[in-house]
């Protein structure tokens, strides 16, 4: 089996599907792996380290590959060249864009987009959704320390005692619980709190309090459903009296398939302290501040809102070495003595694969 991979070509993307580590475990498994030089330079992986794992160089390294790995969705014009009937496996989101779809149909590409996985204890080794956000929690909360005009810690100086911040991560789902961490490590009074009830006890074995904003909407699949009319009037009037004393708000909630929740309105960033600071990592999905403009960092009565893109490719080395990780350990369930197979009743297979399969077939 070929495997290939491309430059990532995505505006910000500086992220590989592929590290030198997943190439020499596909070589070894009896991949030939083909990779576009130049794939690794933003997460500071040299040509070099991946010839030395056993890849060939090549500039069209996915054109005969019978399995591509990628971060984001290769452009449809990179599709329409792909080998018919490749398996193409990263985040593809194929609903998102219908040429997209109309692309990989055309070509009749095998996808497994990964971000379909089932959120199965076994899927978690494969989880690009999980060790991606893991990486945009903690830049989320960095960038929020730089950006704020106050300290996390609680100092005693010669020049007296400085309080420490007060931070309140919203959503603790896997980005906000990596938040409520990092926080934590940065010395901050942090509190956070999730429409999932089990979360709570997740924010307080990390140091965090739970703030009980006496909603509670756990959905399918573990994800929250969106809130009712009643249920988020609740929460807003609940949390508009809470924020007036915060410094930090890193916002990380979502709901599947839907828009961010917006859970920050502007009458509340208008309650704030100046100088607070709010970092929105839902910018992407539109934000759950309602100030939120993706990409940038605006500020209204001195509170400092900032929507920005790409945070787990800020941290590119360590977030492709996961996310190779994740794609290695998907391609591991296709590869059988070194060629391609499908086992279909491998739920981890059928429940990713797009278009998705009729009942039928085998
Ligand atoms: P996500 O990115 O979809 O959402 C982030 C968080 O926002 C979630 O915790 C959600 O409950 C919360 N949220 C939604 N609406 C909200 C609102 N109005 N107010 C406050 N919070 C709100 O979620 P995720 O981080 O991808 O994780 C979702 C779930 O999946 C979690 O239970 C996580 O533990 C679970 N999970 C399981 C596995 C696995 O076992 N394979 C892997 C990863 C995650």
């Amino acid at each position: 089996v070929i495997v290939g991979v491309a430059r990532e070509t995505a505006a910000g993307e500086r992220r590989v599907a592929l590290s030198p580590e997943t190439c020499k475990k596909l070589v070894a498994a009896g991949a030939t792996v083909r990779v576009q030089p130049g794939i690794g330079v933003g997460a500071f992986f040299p040509d070099a380290a991946y010839v030395a794992a056993g890849a060939q160089l090549a500039e069209d390294a996915t054109a005969d590959a019978d399995l591509v790995a990628c971060v984001q969705p290769p452009s449809n014009a990179a599709i329409a060249g792909l080998k018919q009937g490749a398996v193409l496996v990263g985040s593809l989101h194929p609903q998102a864009d219908p040429e997209r779809g109309e692309a990989l149909r055309a070509r009749g590409i095998v996808a497994f987009p990964l971000e379909r996985l089932p959120r199965t204890t076994r899927a978690q080794a494969m989880d690009v959704l999980s060790s991606q956000a893991g990486m945009a929690g903690y830049k989320a909360v960095l960038i929020a320390a730089q950006l704020a005009p106050r300290f996390f810690p609680m100092l005693t100086t010669a020049a007296g005692t400085i309080r420490p911040s007060k931070v309140l991560i919203v959503g603790a789902g896997v980005a906000g619980l990596q938040a409520i961490a990092t926080a934590k490590r940065l010395g901050a009074q942090v509190e956070g709190f999730d429409v999932r009830p089990e979360t709570r006890e997740q924010i307080e074995s990390l140091g965090g309090k739970f703030l009980d904003l006496g909603v509670s909407a756990a959905g399918e699949g573990g994800y929250a459903r969106a809130l009712t009319d009643e249920e988020r009037t609740e929460q807003q009037r609940r949390l508009a009296e809470h924020l007036k004393n915060i410094d930090v708000v890193v916002c990380t909630a979502a709901v599947p398939g839907r828009p961010a929740p917006k859970i920050v309105s502007a009458a509340m960033v208008a309650g704030m302290k100046p100088g607070s600071v709010i970092v929105d990592l839902a910018a992407e999905t539109g934000g759950n501040c309602e100030l939120t403009r993706p990409g940038e960092n605006v500020e209204s009565g001195g509170v400092t809102i900032a929507g920005p893109l790409d945070l787990a490719s800020m941290g590119a080395q360590h977030a492709s070495e996961m996310f190779a990780r994740n794609v290695f350990n998907f391609v591991s369930l296709l590869l059988k003595d070194g060629a391609l197979a499908f086992d279909w009743n491998d739920e981890l297979l059928a429940k990713t694969v797009w278009p998705e399969r009729a009942a039928s077939a085998s």
